[in-house]
């Protein structure tokens, strides 16, 4: 039972919530980037359309960086020029899982991929290979700047001034982040105000939307109200804010609460939880989307995302992985919506393409079965033995897809990749027969 405060404060809290929140999928770029399990082009694809499937309209897709510094990343060109297929796929099945509402059909409009720029060079590139959505980042932490890129932050803004120019005379939108906006790893605390600056210096470059980040997840509600309240003070304009909280502490969804009251309207969240962070070892990530989608719910704000949809692309990412999800949302829904792990391996054996029975047939199924060899095999056992054990007795106990995907992304598939990746993007198309 709810009791009385609780609805009370319910009540005042629903008259100052927006009524429709956009999410902005982060966990391709944010998420995977810190997940030390590299996963293969095919499969990120594949979870790249899932979310499409979802309901989910801004996602950002990857980073065009050194794969010296990121190697999670080293594939960003390679899932860029691979959307269109991904597009098309949804446009087959019909994008808007969520539900037909007015969210979903406004939002349909503007479906966003958006990557990371951190340079010229990678601007150029992504702009080249149809990228129209482009991020760059300031710290509010003058040591985070220092240790992270190298540079005080005024140098890094100048640096991204350039990428701005070059942006906005080409028409394409620049997303601004801010990092450590609720404490930082080297210099705790930081001030309401250094966030305040460099947000309004990101707006005046030209970024259409800053997104305020807890890298560290050590933010609290409070901590949330009092930054945002000094940016309102300081005439930032909300609606153009966005939130990114990591949930490090367990405070993400609160302080999202704290957020959204004080009008914030658009949201990072990552699937399932991805990512971690690198100041503290095995701590959560990103917020998880399950979790931002079960809130939004329960407060009766709109967003167009299909919750049952957005767990099969959780079961599908953390089996890829071989991890736990880090959504309480997705963890506690698992047997009710029939999700647990079996139902995964049924969910993708159903989507087999046909040549996997025809005893390597097709090209992709051929080329895998002769050249699978013990790698592959223990890719499988190593990786989704866990699934074996717990499908249902009537059911073979078949070789999850995934475990395919990651196959195929590992080897031979490198060579023929338009065919495999419609096969990927069929993966989730199938489901909807
Ligand atoms: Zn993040």
């Amino acid at each position: 039972m709810l009791s009385g405060a609780f609805r009370r404060s319910g009540i005042q809290m629903k008259s100052k919530l927006p009524p429709m929140v956009r999410i902005v999928e982060v966990g391709p770029r944010d998420g995977l980037q810190n997940e030390t399990n590299t996963v293969p082009t095919l499969a990120k694809l594949e979870l790249i359309g899932r979310l499409r499937h979802a309901g989910l309209k801004r996602i950002e897709v990857g980073s065009f960086v050194s794969p010296k510094w990121v190697p999670q990343m080293a594939d960003t060109p390679d899932i860029v020029r691979n959307l269109g297929l991904i597009d098309k796929a949804i446009s087959l099945v019909g994008s808007n899982a969520g539900g037909g509402d007015a969210v979903s059909q406004e939002a349909n409009t503007e479906v966003s991929y958006s990557a990371l720029t951190p340079n010229m060079q990678g601007f150029e590139h992504a702009v080249e290979l149809g990228i129209k959505d482009v991020a760059i980042f300031g710290a509010a932490s003058e040591t985070f700047s220092q240790k992270n890129i190298n540079c005080s932050v005024n140098e890094s803004l100048e640096r991204f001034q350039t990428v701005c120019d070059a942006a906005l005379s080409q028409g394409v939108r620049v997303r601004g982040y801010v990092s450590c906006v609720l404490g930082c790893p080297y210099e705790g605390d930081i001030a309401p105000q250094a966030v305040a600056d460099i947000t309004s210096r990101l707006l005046k470059m030209g970024c259409y939307e800053v997104s305020l980040g807890d890298t560290i997840g050590v933010g609290t509600p409070h901590s949330t109200s009092v930054l945002l309240d000094t940016l309102q003070e300081r005439g930032v304009p909300t609606d153009r804010l966005a939130v990114h909280f990591h949930d490090t502490y367990g405070m993400a969804v609160a302080n999202l609460v704290a957020a959204l009251e004080r009008g914030v309207s658009v949201v990072d969240s990552s699937i399932s939880g991805l990512g971690g962070c690198p100041y503290a070892a095995g701590a959560s990530g990103n917020v998880a989307t399950e979790d931002v989608v079960y809130l939004l719910d329960g407060l009766g704000v709109r967003h167009g995302v299909d919750l049952a949809k957005l767990l099969e692309a959780q079961v599908f990412i953390d089996t890829v992985l071989s991890r736990t999800t880090g959504s309480k949302v997705a963890a506690a829904l698992a047997e009710r919506l029939d999700l647990s792990a079996a139902h995964a391996a049924g969910i993708h054996a159903r989507a087999l393409p046909e040549e996997e029975e025809g005893g390597g047939g097709g090209a992709a199924g051929g080329g895998e079965g002769a050249g699978g060899g013990g790698g592959q095999q223990d890719v499988h056992r190593g990786g989704h033995g866990q699934y074996r054990n717990e499908s249902s007795p009537g059911r073979a106990p078949e070789r999850p897809d995934c475990a395919k995907v990651q196959a195929r992304g590992n080897c031979e598939c490198a060579d023929q990749p338009l065919r495999n990746l419609w096969l990927a993007t069929e993966l989730f198309f199938n489901l909807e027969k």
